[in-house]
């Protein structure tokens, strides 16, 4: 099973693909994915069996590709999300966004 960036047409096996994930953003359900190849970054909605594409507007996102991925599970948790596939296990971290006090003169 070999994976494509829809942007350079590049395709990944599931190792490369998926550790290129990052960045979960549960709020939306979202991982971004930086292309290991020519750097482009896109935001995927994993869901069980397929990865879809689509695009953000006005504050949803639609998915309008999906590619079918047979035997991909996920698992949402508070602070990442876990896909699985061929029992392996990918850990996409939420990025956290800590609050700066500011440091005193
Ligand atoms: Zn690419």
């Amino acid at each position: 099973m070999m994976l494509p960036c829809l942007a350079c047409e590049a395709r990944f096996v599931p190792d490369d693909y998926f550790g290129a994930c990052h960045d979960y953003n549960r709020g939306r359900d979202l991982v971004a994915w930086t292309c290991p190849r020519c750097g482009n970054r896109d935001e995927i909605r994993v869901l069980p069996g397929e990865l879809g594409f689509g695009y953000r507007s006005h504050g949803r996102y639609d998915v309008l590709d999906r590619i079918r991925v047979p035997g991909m599970s996920r698992r949402r948790h508070d602070l990442r999300l876990d896909i699985s596939l061929d029992r392996r296990v990918w850990r996409v971290p939420t990025r956290v966004l800590t609050v700066r006090t500011a440091t005193p003169a």
